[in-house]
Formats: C-alpha cells, sequence, structure tokens
C-alpha cells in the first residue's frame, strides 16, 4: 500500500521552466518532492506536466540544500544526485521520531502535515520535519487551552435545544464562548466541536512555503539589477567617448578648411577624418550591442519582479486566511 520513493531517482530529461520534459521525470520528481514536503498537489492533480508549483518546489529545495536556486534539475546534476541521496539516507535521519518522510506516501504526509507536524526544518536533512509538536500532541478538549476557533457540530437529533441548532456548522472562537459556553459544556449538551486547527496548519505551511518562494527571489533580482546598472554604466562610458570623437571630427573638419590648400597638408586632414569616422561607426555598433544587452537584462528584473509580486500576492493572501483561521482577524 505505501508507495515509497526509496527507490533510484534518476531523470531522462532535464526538468525547467518552458523545457519540454519527459513524463515521467515530472511525475518521478513530483512524487518525491510532495514526500518530503516540498511540492504541494494542486486541486487538479499531479500531472505529467512541469507547472510552476514544481519549479517552486526545486526551487525551494535547491534554497533548502544550499544548492544553486535556479528551479533547474538536470540528469546528473547536483539538484537531481542530491534528491536521490536525500531520499536514500533520510530515514533515521529524523528529530524527535521524524522518520516517515523516506517512506510516507502522499496521503499520509499530508495527513501528518494536516494533523500538526512541526513544519520546521531539519538541519541534518534540510527538510521539513513531521514530527508531533507538544501542542498537538495534548489535544484536550479544553476551552483554555484551545486556540483559533471551531464549527459547532450538534448531535443532529430532534433532542438539540433550538438555541444550539442555529449554531450548528457556525465558527466560533474558543477565546470568545457564546452565550451558555462551547459545545458540550451547557448541562447535559451533546454538541461538539469540530476542529479548525487542521486547516490553520495547512495554512501555516503553505503560508510559509509561499513566502520562501518570495524570498528566493530577492537575490536574482539583485543580481539582475546589478546587470542593468553595469550596462547603463557602460553605455554612458561610450556614449561619452562617442561625444568626444564627434568633437575631435568637428576640430580636425575646422582646422583643415583653414590650413592652405598644399597637397600633404589636405591628405592628411582627409584621412584623419576617415579614421574618427571609422572609430565612430565601430562606437555606434557598441553602443548598439549594448542597448541590446541593457534590455535583456531590464526583461529579465521585469519578470522576476512579476514572479515576486505574484508570491507576494499569493503569500499575503495565505497570511491573512491563517490569521482568520486562528481567529485573529
Ligand atoms: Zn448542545
Amino acid at each position: 500500500m505505501t508507495r515509497t520513493t526509496n527507490k533510484t531517482f534518476k531523470l531522462k530529461h532535464t526538468i525547467a521552466d518552458n523545457v519540454t520534459a519527459q513524463p515521467n521525470d515530472v511525475l518521478a520528481a513530483k512524487q518525491i518532492l510532495h514526500d518530503m514536503g516540498f511540492y504541494e498537489v494542486p486541486d487538479w492533480g499531479m500531472t505529467e506536466f512541469p507547472d510552476r508549483a514544481l519549479i517552486d518546489a526545486i526551487r525551494s529545495f535547491q534554497h533548502a540544500n544550499g544548492l544553486r536556486v535556479d528551479g533547474v534539475m538536470k540528469p546528473g546534476g547536483e539538484s537531481e544526485s542530491a534528491l536521490q541521496s536525500m531520499a536514500q539516507h533520510l530515514q533515521g535521519m529524523g528529530r524527535r521520531g521524524d522518520t516517515v518522510l523516506a517512506h510516507i506516501s502522499p496521503a499520509e504526509a499530508s495527513l501528518l502535515k494536516e494533523r500538526g507536524g512541526a513544519g520546521t526544518i531539519n538541519p541534518d536533512t534540510g527538510l521539513l520535519e513531521f514530527y508531533r509538536t507538544a501542542k498537538s500532541t495534548t489535544n484536550k478538549n479544553t476551552s483554555d487551552t484551545k486556540k483559533g476557533s471551531y464549527i459547532w457540530r450538534t448531535a443532529g437529533d430532534s433532542k438539540v435545544r433550538s438555541s444550539h441548532a442555529r449554531r450548528n456548522g457556525r465558527t466560533f472562537s474558543w477565546d470568545n464562548p457564546p452565550e451558555g459556553g462551547h459545545p458540550g459544556e451547557a448541562y447535559n449538551c451533546r454538541c461538539t466541536a469540530e476542529e479548525k486547527k487542521k486547516d490553520c496548519e495547512k495554512l501555516k505551511w503553505e503560508k510559509n512555503a509561499a513566502w520562501r518562494r518570495h524570498d528566493d527571489l530577492r537575490e536574482p533580482i539583485e543580481k539582475a539589477k546589478g546587470d542593468v546598472a553595469k550596462s547603463e554604466n557602460r553605455l554612458e562610458e561610450l556614449r561619452s567617448d562617442r561625444e568626444e570623437i564627434v568633437y575631435e571630427m568637428r576640430t580636425a573638419a575646422i582646422s583643415g578648411s583653414l590650413s592652405k590648400p598644399g597637397p600633404v597638408g589636405a591628405i592628411s586632414t582627409i584621412a584623419y577624418l576617415r579614421l574618427l569616422q571609422q572609430k565612430l561607426d565601430e562606437i555606434d555598433q557598441k553602443i548598439e550591442t549594448e542597448k541590446q544587452t541593457r534590455d535583456i537584462a531590464q526583461e529579465k528584473l521585469k519578470s522576476l519582479k512579476r514572479k515576486q509580486d505574484d508570491h507576494y500576492s499569493i503569500a499575503a493572501e495565505l497570511s491573512r486566511l491563517y490569521r482568520v483561521c486562528m481567529g485573529e482577524e
């Protein structure tokens, strides 16, 4: 029953953004990254296409393992081999009983996440770990230890008092009991509180992953900014060189026309002007090339910023949902 991710992971082709990848490669990578907590399966399921979530998962994995963060996984590359050895050596490296990662199925992993696994990162493995926190193991149904909110559930029969029947399905906060108390607290009340905490934990995990993806883009953006600035400086230098040549050409032309029309002076002025014109053409060529370089750098910067904006809005929305879930908003 339990699907194992311990089997050898071996890519046939590169997985990257805008690359036609092998379906089997994509599925295997998604499976392993999912089992390790890096890849969230979208609502529509695990497909054989290298979607954005997979590229993000590769980036997160690379980031967590101190590898080059480029979202690319090549056959024989460092990310592939890191994933291979990670899958092999995970078991037995867990802290506080976190030995599950190497051999759990996606369903089990998501269950553990929902049940309030720690969501912290193991410093030895660099991976998310899912040992139970003290909070998630002491699950006493008393309001003073409860955080966040719950859904009121009645027994659903004719004996439910009408005031509680009206509360059925509604959300209440543990900090703020409705009149008569939380479910089960009123005399003879058989109502129960349906945990919402598991949803909160999932949101917490998702929002942290989204912020990590957002933060991962900082370095590439800084680098792209540097590239643009370098190109702009180079352009400025070239333009000032050009001005100097134009100035020299004018000067030479004026002095040439002022000089006596002796054959030697006239010829040397023409030759000099020709030389300057040649230099001017070369510089114009360099300016054109540098402009292209700058435009490419600017495009790259723009697309990285757009990506970061996307991650920002997702992360901000998840953070908001998390606060709502925890009853803080
Ligand atoms: Zn009741």
